[in-house]
């Protein structure tokens, strides 16, 4: 697994949030931020992020988050 970090703050991110921000914020993205970053950006709380991400994780709607690991080993 590669390593990324925040773009605004630095912080090591999870793919939880890399696959949120791509779904939320911009799908071809190279570059992501964190959870509070992106909750900043979208001027909501990073608790609503966190209950998103459950979300997408639980129903298994969004194919961002299911297809993650292959597309990283590109
Ligand atoms: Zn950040």
């Amino acid at each position: 697994m590669l390593d990324f970090f925040c773009m605004k703050c630095g912080v090591r991110l999870h793919t939880d949030e890399i696959a949120l921000y791509r779904k939320l914020i911009n799908r071809g993205a190279r570059k992501y931020s964190c959870l509070n970053c992106q909750a900043e950006y979208l001027n909501v709380s990073r608790e609503d992020l966190e209950k998103l991400i459950e979300y997408y994780h639980r129903t298994g709607v969004c194919s961002l988050f299911a297809k993650w690991d292959d597309e990283t080993r590109q």
